[in-house]
């Protein structure tokens, strides 16, 4: 089963990690050609950066990496 989560980049320039919040998946990036990019708002510097997707992680979220859950 694929992992999905929000798609993650470097900042150039503070070397930050930024959630672009672009959703997808191991399937869903590979389907993507590695030389496209995409304009990210940067939350650590408010810069748009022209980010290109072979570049990117996906950061899993919660529900797919299957949280363990404390009863009582
Ligand atoms: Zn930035």
């Amino acid at each position: 089963m694929a992992i999905s989560g929000n798609l993650m980049f470097r900042c150039p320039v503070t070397g930050r990690e930024i959630n672009s919040g672009f959703n997808t998946d191991q399937d869903g990036l590979r389907g993507i050609p590695p030389m496209q990019s995409m304009h990210v708002r940067c939350p650590a510097c408010w810069k748009l950066h022209d980010l290109k997707f072979s570049a990117g992680w996906i950061l899993p979220n919660a529900a797919s990496v299957g949280k363990r859950v404390i009863a009582g």
